[in-house]
């Protein structure tokens, strides 16, 4: 079995850094030996221009048989000869994988001490691998390699090339190519997906198999589309093990949203956070009144309410907590966020440590998520989502419409997002951009409203709908605000 990995180069960036990169040098071919079989490397191609390495795998199918799981799929377990005659030799399995770590384990941790700058850089790759075993077929190789961002060529492989009429066998050719990727992310998406796709692992899986999915995972496999039935294959279908790993996965993606917020702040300029993109995209003059401007609609909101004992959703970094402290109408403010750093920063803002007893008595700032209901939300006035619902991925959201207006239940929700339509107004924001990164999506008036009806109709609200920012004749105003309140009835049943 054997995959080769090209990459194409310039004088000034030769082809032949795959070899620093590989930490194998072209001139040589190498031999490894691997529980399974022997390994070899080589390098059928060296130029400045074009750079091929081979990884060959010679299987060892009695060592495959004494260590117990060498068995071909399909053949009857029981057959004495399909122990010693089997796909593995040939198929692009979990052996590969195992000796693509082996081989290649600095590549694949990004390491290069001879040439330091080499392993971040982006660089011009195909990956061939002859014969892949792929259930799931053609459609399920594109689904896994192309979000990935490779170009992806799948034949079907037929069962005998002399017998069309045999039809096709269950192993494709694959084809990978892309300019944007680095050697390690490369060498990492196959290490897992190769195994995914074969759906037959050679070995136990054992739990420190969750390790070792993250940490060649990292930095694509929680964002991944297929990420669960990556998972739970990789994993054997164990179910507690990929129940583990779906869980440490969201952990990262916590994290990652912590460390988005993080940037926030530390880009923020003095007072603004999510405004500060915006400010990057907007005219000077605008740009600080926007997030003011988002502040004061709140405010005006949370009085017209009547509201004494306020939520902050995502308070971020604490601006609000720090406004709605200086109005004395408000006996209680709550700020809550994912992000811890988020709220060490808060707590610096407010001088939390420095409080006199009394206002510190009034305010409070925690960690929580609101994916998940939480008995510490309920019993208040009013919440405020301001520029968080974009940070989560759709498919999360009703969680925090359960957490928010099922389970919490203030008398009034206030929660503003985006409003899509006014990005073209934003002179320097790139067509189709959103303005933040972290943004998961970003809503039309229309869209928007949709979903806050549809919310206030399960949950018993009322909703109404006010524009912050200069409401354009067009497009509409930059930031829109919903402001729900429960229904009468509602509240008299509570
Ligand atoms: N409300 C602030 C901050 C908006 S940035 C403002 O208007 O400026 C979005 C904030 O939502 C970030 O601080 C982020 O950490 C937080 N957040 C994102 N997902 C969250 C979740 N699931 N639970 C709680 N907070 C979350």
């Amino acid at each position: 079995m054997f995959l080769t990995i090209s990459a194409t180069g310039t004088p000034e960036r030769p082809a032949t850094d795959l070899g620093f990169l590989l930490h194998k040098h072209p001139d040589n071919a190498q031999t490894f030996s691997t529980s399974y079989g022997t390994a070899h490397v080589l390098y059928p191609e060296a130029s400045v221009e074009r750079c091929t390495a081979a990884l060959l795998l010679e299987v060892d199918a009695v060592a495959l048989v004494r260590r117990g799981k060498g068995k071909g799929r399909g053949g009857a377990p029981d057959a004495a000869l399909a122990q010693y005659v089997n796909d593995r030799p040939y198929a692009a399995s979990s052996l590969l994988a195992v000796a693509l770590s082996a081989v290649f384990t600095s590549a694949m941790k990004g390491q290069c001490n001879a040439r330091p700058e080499l392993p971040a850089r982006p660089l011009p790759l195909r990956v061939e691998v002859p014969a892949l075993p792929a259930r799931g077929g053609a459609d399920l190789v594109r689904a896994l390699f192309e979000p990935l961002g490779w170009t992806v060529t799948v034949e079907a492989v037929a069962l005998d090339a002399e017998f069309p009429e045999w039809g096709d066998s269950r192993y494709v050719r694959l084809v990978l190519e892309s300019e944007r990727l680095t050697l390690s992310e490369a060498l990492r998406h196959l290490y897992v997906l190769l195994p995914v796709l074969d759906d037959a692992k050679h070995y136990w899986v054992s739990s420190d198999e969750v390790d070792k999915l993250l940490r060649a995972g990292d930095g694509w496999l929680p964002d991944h589309p297929e990420q669960k039935l990556i998972t739970s294959r990789y994993l054997s279908r164990r179910w507690s093990l990929t129940r583990e790993a779906m869980e440490r996965l969201e952990l990262v993606r916590l994290a990652e949203a912590d460390d988005s917020a993080v940037e926030e702040i530390d880009n923020a300029v003095g007072e603004e956070t999510e405004a500060d993109s915006e400010a990057a995209a907007e005219p000077e003059e605008k740009s600080v009144s926007l997030a003011v401007q988002r502040r004061d609609a709140i405010l005006a909101a949370l009085h017209a309410s009547g509201a004494a004992r306020v939520l902050d959703l995502g308070c971020g970094q604490g601006q609000l907590v720090q406004a709605l402290l200086k109005d004395t109408r408000f006996t209680e403010i709550v700020g809550v966020d994912v992000s811890m750093r988020a709220l060490t920063v808060a707590s610096r803002r407010l001088k939390l440590d420095r409080m006199g007893e009394r206002q510190a008595e009034r305010v409070k700032l925690f960690q929580g998520s609101l994916a998940y209901t939480d008995n510490r939300l309920k019993g208040y006035d009013a919440a405020v989502l301001s520029e968080v619902v974009e940070h989560l991925d759709l498919p999360r959201l009703p969680a925090l419409e359960y957490a928010v207006f099922g389970s919490a239940r203030p008398r009034t929700v206030l929660v503003t997002t985006p409003n899509v339509e006014y990005n073209v107004r934003w002179e320097t924001l790139p067509a189709g951009h959103s303005r933040h990164g972290d943004h998961r999506f970003e809503w039309t008036r229309e869209e928007f409203q949709a979903w806050a009806e549809r919310v206030a109709g399960r949950h018993g609200y009322d909703v109404e709908f006010v524009p912050v920012g200069p409401d354009d004749p067009e497009v509409g105003p930059p930031t829109q605000m919903a402001v729900f309140t429960m229904t009468t009835k509602e509240e008299k049943a509570a």
